[in-house]
Formats: C-alpha cells, structure tokens, sequence
C-alpha cells in the first residue's frame, strides 16, 4: 500500500457528509402540514373543548402517520423513489411507527372523560395492543426475523380498530363533508388497502418473476454466486447498485423472502452473491441447486455510483463487494476515476477476489485490505493511499465497518466527500456490539 501526500488542505469536518433524499422528509411535512391546515378550518360537529379539538388533531396525526407506515411496508417502487431507496423508507416506517404511537398516547391524554364507554373500550383496545406490539417489535434484538415480522404484522389489528373508533366516534365526522373529514377519508383508504395489500397481496403480487437457477459457483468460503436466468416473459428489470429480495424452496425447505444485492446484471438474467451468515443463507449455500426455481421481487434501492462525482472511492467490506461488482462489469461513465478499497478477513472469505484484482487499471485503482495482514481498513488508511479527496464515497459492508468510516472520515480531509450506503437493518434494531469482548476493544482502536 502507497502512502501519498494529499492535495486538498481542506478543514476536517465533524461529521461526514451523508448524501441525504429529501423526499421523504417533504412527504412526511406535507402530510402533517395537510392535517394541521384541513384541521384548522374544519369545524367539529358539536360545540367542543378547546383541549378535544387538540386531541382530535393528534388522533388525525397518528392516522396519517400509520397510513405511512403501511405504505411504506407495500414496498411499491413510488416509495423506493420517493424516500431515495426502500433501505432508507424502512428507517421512516420504524419512526413514523414510534411517531403515531407517540401521537396515539397525546390523543388518549388529553381526549375528554366524557367521551362514551364504546369510544373509550375501542381507544383504549388499540392503544394498549398497539403500545405492548411496539415495545416487542423495539426490544426484538435477538428475535427470529419471522417472530420480528409477525410482530409487525399484528399492528394490522390495532389500527383496524383505531379506524373503527375514529369512524364511528370522530367529533368532526368520519363521513362529513367538510376538509379534516374529507383528508383523513382518503388517507384511511389508502392506509387500508395498503395494508390489506401488505399482509394478503405482497407476497404474492410482489414476487411474480420466477427465476431459474443456471448456475452455483463457489465464490469464497461459505459464499456462492448465483447465476439466475429469467423464466417468465417480463424479465426483471434490475439496475447495477440495487437489491432484490429472493424467495422460493431449496432442498424442500421454504427459503423465506430475503433481501440479495445483484453482484451481476446481464441480458435478461441477473447474478447474486451471497455469503451464508445465518439460518436460511446458511441453508440456501449449502443447498442451492443449478435448475432450482425461485422468485425475485423487483428491484430496489438508489445505490448508484454512476450518478456521482468524477473521482470516487468505493469501500467494500466482504460480500459487500456485490453491488460494485455490478456496477464495475456494467462499466465506468466516461471520465470517472474509481479508487476502490475491498476489505476482507483473509483471502479464502474474499467473495470474487481474482476478478476485482484484476480490474486494477489507471482510472480504477484497486487496494486490497486483507485483515489478516494490514489490520482494519480505517479512514485514516484510506487518506494515506488517495492523492486528491474524492467527491463520492460509496460503501456496501457490515454495520459496524460502516460506523467505524462514519466517526473516522470527518477526521480526515475525506470528510468532505459525500457518503453513500444502503441501510442494512431495514428498521430493524440492531444486534448490540459485544462491547466486553477483547476483540471488539482493539479494533475501535485501530478504527479511530
Ligand atoms: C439491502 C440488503 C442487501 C443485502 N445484500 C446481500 C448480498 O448481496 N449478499 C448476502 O450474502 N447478503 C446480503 N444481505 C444480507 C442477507 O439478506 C442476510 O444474510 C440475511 O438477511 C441473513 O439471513 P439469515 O436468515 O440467514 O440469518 P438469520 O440468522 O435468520 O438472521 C440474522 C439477521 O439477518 C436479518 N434478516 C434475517 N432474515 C431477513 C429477511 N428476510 N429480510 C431482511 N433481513 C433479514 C435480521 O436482521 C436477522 O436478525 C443484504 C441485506 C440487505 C438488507
């Protein structure tokens, strides 16, 4: 590895430059701002307290916001556009989630003692249901994904009954004709049928292309690559950079929908890599087939080092080399120079590690960061090997490679790029570090 002065004498930053979408945020605003304004000249039906009329807009808000959640989890490509990559929707569905409960609880506090006992049993139904559902689904850490997903699932039920409550007590009329009544109408039926789409319709309308295994290559230890050829007339249509979530059966066993980046994408078929890392990915490894048949959703995420700057870096950190792989045999724009950094543990878990060494070239620059023999790939590392800052950073890899970058590169002049990665939690909660491990202590040391 080189060690080469840098150009730039920028000013360190303290936090890295994260390439933000602003498209959710101005949904969610606009949606609340709708609600605040339909709310304000909209009159209840009876003469009401000045504190109800409060409650009510924060039952209107938790409407609203569960109405985002349930087209969040639909998965449709509008809100992959909309929120720059379903990856980063997920992180909203979980706030928006915590943001209607939160709404739910103001709406129950400052509801009025004289409300009726039906309006008061249904409120206090969901609240409760929805409020034990949410805490599981928060604290699930080390829950199966399929108990996690359950969980989510179950938050149908409250919110069937909030609407049934908001129908059929609302101060200001579910069925009036007047802003607040009209907005929430249309607000509810899309929430409805988005989640009736979610829990009925998805997995069957979301994974109509059906895919033959061509072949299974043994790429690394415990990693094999894909080779999938479409069987339906409607090839998927797939961009380098973005996911796909694969289902189907394997060996007998039910393969449960799982997200796969595409590490190739060719004429009318598509490539994975995939590492075994836990129950199912261990068991699709060892168990796929060449002639096996599966079904792909189609494809998700903004992940798009195309659409950068002219100098880029990409950091990979093992399987994570998927996407780039993509985008590298798709090819550069014309122009763009590439340093990429692909880290691994040691040579035999490199998923592809011959062809990416073989891209090594003037405009794409490979640097090979074995861990078995330099140590973590860290920020300042990365400032020693590249003469000039780049305007983009790319990075696929596991979370907490991406944290150690994310403290480490305002440290340096590389903190100037903007960053670009996909959430890999998908709103979930991430497992906790094991912080009293000896291992994990050094390498935050090496990482700052
Ligand atoms: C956007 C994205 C792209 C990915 N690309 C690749 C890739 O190209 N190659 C690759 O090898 N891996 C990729 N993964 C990771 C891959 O999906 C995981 O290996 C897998 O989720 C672990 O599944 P498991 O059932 O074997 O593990 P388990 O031991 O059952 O679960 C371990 C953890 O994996 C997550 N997980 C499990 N099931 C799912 C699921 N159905 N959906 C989402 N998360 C789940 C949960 O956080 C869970 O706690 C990607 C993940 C995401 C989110």
């Amino acid at each position: 590895m080189t060690s080469l002065p840098l150009a730039d004498a920028a000013r360190p930053r303290r936090f890295p430059r994260i390439r933000r979408r602003w498209g959710g945020p101005a949904l969610v605003a606009l949606a609340a701002a709708i609600t605040v304004l339909t709310w304000a000249t909209s009159r209840p039906m009876e003469p009401t307290a000045a504190l109800l009329t409060v409650s009510q807009l924060f039952a209107s808000l938790a409407l609203v916001a569960f109405c985002l959640v349930f087209a969040i989890s639909a998965r449709s490509s509008l809100v992959d556009r909309v929120f720059g990559g379903l990856d980063k929707a997920y992180v909203w569905h979980k706030w928006l989630g915590i943001a209607a409960l939160s709404a739910v609880l103001v709406h129950k506090m400052t509801a009025a003692p004289s409300d009726s006992e039906d309006a008061r049993m249904l409120g206090n139904l969901a609240m409760f249901a929805l409020l034990i559902l949410t805490i599981v689904a928060m604290a699930a850490r080390k829950m199966r994904h399929e108990t996690w997903k359950l969980v989510h699932k179950l938050m149908a039920i409250p919110y069937a009954i909030g609407l049934f409550h908001y129908c059929s007590h609302s101060t200001y009329g579910a069925f009036a004709l007047q802003p607040l009544s009209l907005w929430l109408g249309i607000v509810n039926v899309v929430g409805a049928v988005c989640a009736i789409y979610t829990l009925a319709g998805y997995r069957f309308l979301g994974f109509t292309r059906r895919v033959t295994v061509a072949s299974v290559t043994p790429t690394a230890r415990d990693t094999v690559e894909l080779v999938l050829e479409p069987r339906t007339r409607r090839p998927p249509r797939i961009r380098p950079g973005q996911f796909v979530f694969v289902k189907g059966r394997i060996a007998g066993t039910r393969f449960p929908a799982h997200p796969f980046t595409v590490s190739a994408v060719g004429e009318g078929g598509i490539a994975l890599s995939i590492k075994g890392q836990g129950r199912h990915t261990s068991v699709l490894v060892s168990k796929v087939r060449a002639g096996d048949v599966l079904r792909l959703s189609r494809g998700y995420g903004r992940f798009n080092p195309a659409a950068g700057g002219e100098h880029q870096v990409w950091v990979a950190g093992g399987i994570g080399i998927a996407p780039f792989r993509a985008c590298a045999r798709a090819g550069l724009a014309a122009g763009h120079q590439v340093d990429l950094f692909f880290a691994y543990d040691d040579p035999d878990t490199a998923p592809h590690l011959e062809e990416v060494s073989a891209w090594d070239s003037d405009s794409f620059r490979v640097h090979l960061v074995d861990r078995s023999r330099h140590g973590l790939l860290t920020a300042t590392k990365m400032e020693e090997i590249l003469s000039t800052p780049p305007q983009d950073i790319y990075f696929c890899g596991p979370p907490p490679m991406l944290h150690a970058l994310r403290r480490g590169l305002p440290t340096t002049r590389l903190g100037r790029a903007r960053l670009h990665f996909d959430e890999f939690s998908l709103g979930r909660p991430e497992p906790r570090p094991r912080t009293r491990q000896p291992r994990r202590r050094s390498r935050r040391k090496v990482a700052d």
